[in-house]
């Protein structure tokens, strides 16, 4: 595409859409997302899960991976399949890594204009915290009792990091290396990026406040009429709990939206 950018602009088959899943959550998380954005990304959306499912192998057309990570909700087995996430994005060769949750409800479209204002050739770490302040921890990489403090982008509102950056973080993030890391600072896999990141890399976050998760409240999400449920659904990247939103807004609504804009 021909832009007044200096960079080439991102395009759909650039993006790496990476979902977080466990074996259980298959038939009533990975249906939703089949019925509504999934339609928009099916060659550029991989699932990471923990168990073998031919029939959502088959669904996802060979895009259902398993991580071989255990299917506990623990630190260990989820910053194992992010470390998973991570490495296949890597091997893929594209030029965005986002990350997303089962209960996401991702507007493909405008998730695209979004990155299409960031040149992936740059560091760019793009989402949303959850914390009001920075999160301050010990840091244990001197042993020493001074504190840093850092800020993360919250998993479960969705995040993306840039070729360039993902590239940078690979000292530390690769090969496995992510759950070294949370292991070390002993906290879950989205704060273990931001760690990375922040910390380690001294590259900032930068804050996109359209990206939402399950920690905000849901009464925004209560639209009477259509138009403000093309409102609220233009406005988002992503959002939390695509279940539980499904009941607020029409099923056929999200879809039709996400068409329309094309
Ligand atoms: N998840 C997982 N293993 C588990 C439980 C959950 O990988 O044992 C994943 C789940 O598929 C989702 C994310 O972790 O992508 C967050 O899970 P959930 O939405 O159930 O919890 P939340 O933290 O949002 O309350
Ligand atoms: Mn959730």
């Amino acid at each position: 595409i021909e832009n007044n950018f200096s960079y080439p602009l991102t395009e759909l088959n650039d993006i790496f859409f990476s979902v977080k899943t466990t074996k259980i959550y298959h038939a009533s998380r990975l249906d939703v997302i089949f019925r509504t954005w999934f339609i928009l990304a099916r060659d550029q959306t991989f699932f990471f899960t923990d168990g073998d499912d031919s029939f959502y192998q088959a669904k996802t057309n060979g895009h259902l991976i398993n991580t071989n990570c255990s299917s506990s909700h623990n630190r260990k087995a989820l910053c194992c399949k992010m470390s998973v996430e991570f490495d296949t994005f890597l091997e893929s060769g594209k030029k965005w890594f986002c990350h997303f949750d089962d209960d996401n409800y991702v507007n493909v479209p405008r998730l695209v204009k979004l990155l299409q204002m960031y040149n992936p050739q740059e560091d760019w770490y793009l989402g949303k915290p959850s914390i009001r302040a920075p999160l301050e921890i010990l840091n244990r990489e001197k042993n020493s009792r001074q504190k840093i403090a850092f800020w993360f982008a919250t998993g479960g509102a969705g995040f993306c990091i840039s070729r360039a950056l993902a590239l940078k973080m690979m000292p530390f993030a690769s090969g496995g290396k992510f759950i070294s890391i949370s292991e070390k600072i002993r906290l879950p896999d989205d704060v273990t990026m931001g760690y990375i990141i922040e910390f380690l890399l001294k590259k900032k976050l930068t804050v996109v406040h359209q990206f939402h998760s399950h920690l905000e409240p849901m009464k925004i999400m209560k639209p009477e009429n259509y138009q403000d449920q093309v409102r609220i659904l233009f406005n988002f990247f992503s959002c939390c709990h695509l279940p539980r939103m499904l009941k607020y807004l029409n099923c056929k609504h999200v879809l039709y939206f996400n068409i329309l804009v094309i």
